[in-house]
């Protein structure tokens, strides 16, 4: 297949940027990310980003990130760091860094040229009284009896409710549009709150702040964004998105475009969600590995690259659906599976003596780093008369079909000799606590000068040499498939979601592991080192196992 032939996926927001640079709508486009500081972002977040810095980087346009941080009661400049250093760490490149708080002076002009032309009013009902008045679906809102103030009045009163002459709560400024509309956003929605609140970067300077409705679209006009790419839950906001930016002529309307959240099976995507897992200790932070949080799963070993790939492949559309566990579950072991470096590590051990073998030898076995890709090199591996293997990998009574260790049975090790059980060694609870074995020594490097075949190949690291290493092994957080869609998520944590294992044996090479390098341990799985980890007390988390243990789950779900 020639490059031209090659087709990349579209999407229909790709189809409506095309169109509006073909038809000289706009000779360039701008989008942006626009996260409020509240929390740490989420695997949904991660669709949003790849999206907008992906549309402005394939069409050579641009992509801001903004923070959209009116709601000073939640926001924190923890979340401002970690949101940089995620976005940075998926790959991405900001065109410019701002705040919706850099813009308050220019909002708050903007409310004032809507109070002069008579399109919003300042509002002395109570909250409630607001609700009982805005009407249902059913049936129309009625109007404040503030609606009709003079201009002059609402002026003074919204200077004064600058100034801090108010108490909170005390009165609101709204839009003045229309309270029998059948798109309750239009029934005259709040633009202005009084709230003393300090706001981590503009400080004790307001007392008032701008809603989100009125931020969000004038922030957009302001920086020249051309699309402006938002979840499915905002369309019904759109038309006073609009409203607003048509009302106080702002520089440039962008054009709001919905597209379906991500949400994704035995997860949750809701940052109050994910804070109250944090907040009530039901994980270890944020950035605990089972969350799917960015900072989570990039603890957890997954790549920048096996996320922008889950989300070339989910795609965007306006449909809602839940996206397969499975789905980033085998993206990150394609990435791995291509890239990881092969080690051996012992989860479970069990000791074995190869009675034969000379005490006090070492010889270093050439292993391959990576057996499909000679280009990854190899490493040498110390074996020895006292070695560890993996517990499962021996059974007293081994059915035929079990091709691995038992008594009288022969085996390879991995890059190293045939073995063949010849007794065991139990302690008093009749426990197997050590293997005898002798070892062939024509077979070194893993086959029989003989052509005697065996079945099995097991992993293995030499006793002597071997570093102790804690394993921490992840599953699922959730064992409902749709957690966020109960009563109570918390009801269905999966109990079982951290194994901690804490007498591995690991190949001596791991001791220069660091957490941006990633490892299979033949056989077992995917593992990363974890931050906590230090150079006398190694820990190691699980990625991913080789293999997806919940298919069969999964489909019974479906
Ligand atoms: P949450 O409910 O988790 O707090 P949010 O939408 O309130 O999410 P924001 O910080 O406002 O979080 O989101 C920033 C951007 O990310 C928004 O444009 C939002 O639409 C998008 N986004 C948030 N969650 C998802 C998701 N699950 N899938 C796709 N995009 C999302
Ligand atoms: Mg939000």
């Amino acid at each position: 297949m020639t490059n031209e032939e090659k087709t990349t996926p579209t999407n229909f927001i790709q189809n409506i940027i095309q169109d509006d640079l073909d038809t000289g709508k706009h000779s360039a486009i701008q989008t942006r990310f626009p996260p409020e500081p509240n929390g740490y972002l989420h695997i949904g977040h991660a669709k949003s980003i790849c999206l907008n810095f992906g549309m402005a980087k394939q069409f050579g346009g641009k992509c801001n990130l903004r923070f959209d941080d009116t709601n000073p009661d939640k926001e924190e400049a923890e979340y401002m760091h970690a949101i940089e250093e995620d976005v940075k760490w998926l790959g991405f490149e900001w065109n410019e860094l701002h705040h919706a708080s850099d813009y308050f002076n220019h909002l708050y002009m903007y409310a004032v040229k809507l109070i002069t032309e008579g399109k919003a009013y300042v509002d002395s009902l109570s909250a409630d009284e607001i609700r009982e008045y805005r009407g249902t679906l059913k049936e129309a809102g009625k109007n404040s009896p503030h609606r009709d103030r003079s201009m002059e009045e609402n002026l003074g009163m919204f200077q004064r409710m600058k100034e801090g002459e108010f108490e909170d709560g005390a009165h609101v400024l709204r839009a003045k549009i229309d309270m029998a509309s059948p798109n309750m956003n239009m029934r005259d929605p709040a633009l202005y709150r009084i709230k003393r609140t300090h706001h981590h970067r503009t400080g004790d300077d307001w007392v008032i702040y701008p809603m989100y409705d009125f931020t969000h679209c004038l922030s957009d006009s302001i920086e020249g964004i051309t699309h402006s790419l938002c979840t499915l839950e905002f369309a019904d906001h759109r038309p006073l998105y609009d409203w607003v930016i048509d009302e106080v002529k702002a520089p440039c309307h962008p054009q709001q475009i919905e597209f379906s959240r991500l949400e994704l099976k035995y997860t949750i995507t809701s940052k109050r969600k994910l804070h109250q897992l944090v907040d009530e200790g039901h994980v270890n932070g944020w950035d605990d590995p089972r969350m799917t949080t960015i900072s989570g799963i990039r603890r957890r070993g997954y790549t920048p690259a096996s996320i922008r790939d889950f989300c070339d492949r989910i795609g965007v559309t306006r449909k809602d659906s839940s996206i397969e566990m499975a789905v980033l579950e085998n993206c990150i072991r394609e990435d791995l599976n291509e890239h990881a470096i092969r080690v051996m590590g012992v989860i479970n051990p069990l000791k074995v003596t190869i009675e034969n073998y000379p005490d006090g030898q070492v010889e270093e076995m050439e292993a391959q780093n990576h057996p499909q890709n000679p280009d990854m090199g190899t490493r040498t591996v110390p074996f020895t008369k006292t070695l560890y293997i993996e517990h499962d990998d021996f059974m007293e009574d081994a059915p035929k079909k079990f091709f691995r260790l038992s008594v009288g049975r022969e085996v390879r090790l991995r890059y190293a000799y045939y073995i063949t059980c010849t007794d065991i060694v139990k302690n008093e609870q009749g426990e197997i606590i050590e293997l005898i074995c002798s070892y062939d020594p024509e077979t070194k490097g893993g086959s029989s000068p003989d052509g005697r075949k065996v079945k099995g190949t097991i992993h293995w690291v030499s006793a002597e040499h071997a570093i102790d290493a804690q394993v921490n092994a992840y599953d699922r957080l959730f064992t409902h498939p749709n957690p966020g869609s109960t009563d109570n998520y918390i009801e269905h944590l999966n109990p079982e979601s951290l194994t901690v294992l804490k007498n591995c044996k690991l190949e001596p090479s791991l001791a220069n592991a660091n957490t941006n390098k990633h490892y299979q341990f033949e056989r077992t799985g995917y593992f990363v080192l974890d931050k906590d980890s230090s150079s006398d007390a190694l820990i190691f988390n699980r990625t991913a196992t080789l293999r997806d243990t919940w298919a069969k789950l999964d489909k019974q779900n479906t």
